[in-house]
């Protein structure tokens, strides 16, 4: 039983939890307790947002862009000098492999301070002249301000990368932020803490916030008048919700949001690729992944050869706790979600699928029975508008359909509300190309899956966001231009 305390963190110092309530953050291999965590009341979110506006007319606010900069790499190697922290407190969290956390959650956690500290000393503004009547003409030119206190609401799947693929370019641009990370994964928001004050990073620029969503932290937060802009990644509901709280004041908003990721195979794709990719794109993290696929689409001519390969890769798969380096799966989140995902197991079922593999919870040894495990399923035989085919499981699970035609797949693929991801496996680059356009996405990989190049636009169309984060476009978001005309 832990006796360790997660604080909130408010204007550089973690604040004194006495009298406060506290909630349990659990690992999901085993349900055991990993530590207490202080969840934040009204007033903290006060308190938090107090710091983060005095934060920004102190030392922070007069700051160059060159010295910020240099904080945020001293950030990011921070993070690095305590990378096996970090690593242990993620795969707590989470449950993931080590493997998986080690490559991907961490190093780019911290890439996302570099990336964006180096993006912001070099983007150029824009500038016009135009003629005037008197003929002495003017001269039009931009500049970017911060836009003062950011909110930003984080989930539990990939915690610390995709907060601080955030907080990164939030601070980069000179704003001060206000983190809630997602109450079942609060300890690497909390470790960055250290790091920041470490890095030198002035109080009331990074404050951290945990807690629930509705009637606790969340809410709070995104209906805080002294909060200037709300940046969230987590399910399409409470976006809604997000927006909801923010539209009195016309608060911007940036989105990403729930996906029913399509991929597309086609018979002349290369299917040792394809089978590599979807087998990653549906399993890894325990299908855990916005971008996940949750709906496969097979050219009917290579359908039977690509299920049998998919079942047997899902069969092959290990599941195990973090450092067990022959595992190469971890659980779900939590038991709750356990129960969701289960839910639809059972759906898919009822509606009369064929389950191929799966479909249950593994037989997992005594000591880790009370996890959240639950076994990879794959399905067929469902129609388009059947549940599993609409609604996004989240969980490491796909159904896979045949299909004749290239208008038809396009089609069918787009049948959906969501709009994040698709994946298109084949070797004719030309109707790559063709079918890419065609997609209703932000995102589309062609014989890939979640390759991410960080200078790239990153975000959702229909309910799977709004605007878009990545390179140039977080400054859209983490900035405000302000035109200048002056008349010569
Ligand atoms: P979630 O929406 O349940 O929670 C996300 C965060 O929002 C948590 O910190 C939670 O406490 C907070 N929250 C919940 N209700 C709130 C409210 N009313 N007001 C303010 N804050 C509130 O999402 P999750 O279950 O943590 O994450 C899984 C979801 O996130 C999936 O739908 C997944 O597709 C999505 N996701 C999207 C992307 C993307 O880039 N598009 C990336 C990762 C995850």
């Amino acid at each position: 039983m832990s006796n360790k305390t997660l604080r909130n963190f408010i204007n550089g110092t973690f604040v004194d939890h006495s009298g406060q309530s506290c909630f349990d953050n659990r690992n999901p291999i085993d349900n055991s307790l990993i530590s207490r965590v202080a969840e934040a009341s009204a007033a903290d979110v006060d308190s938090a947002v107090a710091a983060a506006r005095a934060g920004l007319l102190g030392p922070w606010g007069k700051m160059s862009v060159d010295e910020r900069a240099g904080l945020l790499h001293r950030v990011a190697d921070g993070v690095i000098a305590r990378f096996d922290e970090f690593l242990a407190a993620e795969c707590a969290d989470t449950g993931k492999p080590y493997s998986l956390a080690r490559h991907i959650d961490i190093p780019r956690g911290a890439a996302n301070f570099k990336i964006f500290a180096d993006l912001v000393k070099n983007v150029a503004t824009e500038s016009f002249q135009m003629g005037t009547p008197d003929g002495a003409g003017a001269i039009n030119y931009a500049i970017r301000k911060p836009r003062g206190v950011i909110g930003v609401i984080s989930p539990w799947n990939l915690p610390l990368l995709l907060m601080t693929w955030k907080v990164g370019p939030a601070l980069a641009c000179g704003n001060t932020v206000i983190v809630k990370p997602s109450e079942e994964t609060p300890t690497t928001a909390n470790l960055l803490a250290e790091v920041m004050n470490e890095a030198g990073i002035p109080d009331g620029v990074y404050n951290v916030l945990n807690g629930f969503g509705p009637n606790s932290a969340g809410e709070f937060l995104t209906r805080h008048h002294g909060v200037d802009a709300v940046t969230f990644t987590g399910e399409t509901r409470t976006g809604a919700a997000i927006m909801k709280a923010g539209a009195d004041r016309v608060r911007p908003v940036s989105f990403e949001l729930g996906g029913k990721n399509p991929a597309i195979v086609f018979a002349d794709c290369d299917l040792e690729k394809a089978i590599e990719g979807t087998m990653r794109s549906v399993f890894a993290n325990c299908g855990q992944v916005c971008l996940g696929t949750e709906r496969v689409f097979v050219e009917r001519q290579i359908f039977d050869i690509f299920v049998e390969r998919l079942r047997a890769g899902a069969e092959a798969l290990r599941p195990g706790v973090p450092n067990d380096p022959d595992a190469n799966m971890g659980p779900l989140i939590s038991l709750e979600h356990r129960d969701k995902v289960l839910s639809y197991y059972e759906k898919a079922k009822a509606l009369g699928a064929i389950v191929v593999t799966g479909g249950g919870v593994p037989d997992m040894p005594k000591a880790l029975r009370e996890g959240a495990w639950v076994e990879p399923t794959i399905w067929t035989g469902l129609a388009d508008d059947s549940i599993i085919m609409r609604e996004e499981i989240f969980g490491p699970c796909c159904h896979i359909s045949p299909f004749d035609d290239e208008n038809e797949v396009v089609r069918r693929a787009n049948d959906t509300e969501y709009g994040l991801a698709c994946s298109i496996w084949t070797e004719n680059t030309s109707r790559a190309h063709r079918v890419a356009g065609k997609m209703d996405v932000g995102l589309v990989w062609v014989n890939s899956w979640f390759l991410r190049d960080l200078r790239t636009p990153f975000g959702g169309s229909k309910m799977s966001g709004i605007g878009r984060e990545g390179g140039v476009h977080s400054l859209e978001f983490y900035t405000e231009l302000t035109n200048i005309c002056v008349k010569l």
